[in-house]
């Protein structure tokens, strides 16, 4: 059980983290920070730039680092938007393929 002032402080995190957006330098790929996991990467880190691995053309790179809390936001609506859209081709694809049982 995390104690209160664990948890404030992993907020603040998380807080900060939203404001982080993460880009591919290879094929300019762009992502939220805090959905990739790696918000706690530049509390150690200066540069700005990240080992990762981009999950647009699968390579691994020193992703770059950029404090942009409006670009931020709006990525995170576009991946909720592309997941609601998987969502709902999932949704039509078992509604018209056949049953095993
Ligand atoms: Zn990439």
């Amino acid at each position: 059980m995390p104690s209160p002032s664990n948890s404030k402080l992993q907020q603040a995190a998380v807080e900060s983290a939203e404001q982080w957006v993460i880009e591919c330098p290879k094929c300019y790929h762009a992502a939220p920070a805090l959905e990739r996991g790696i918000f706690r990467a530049w509390a150690s880190s200066k540069s700005k730039r990240i080992l990762a691995r981009c999950t647009n053309c699968n390579k691994l790179t020193l992703a770059k680092l950029t404090k942009d809390p409006v670009r931020a936001y709006s990525l995170r609506i576009d991946e909720y938007d592309h997941m609601l859209d998987q969502l709902d081709e999932l949704d039509q694809s078992e509604s018209s393929a056949p049953s095993i049982n």
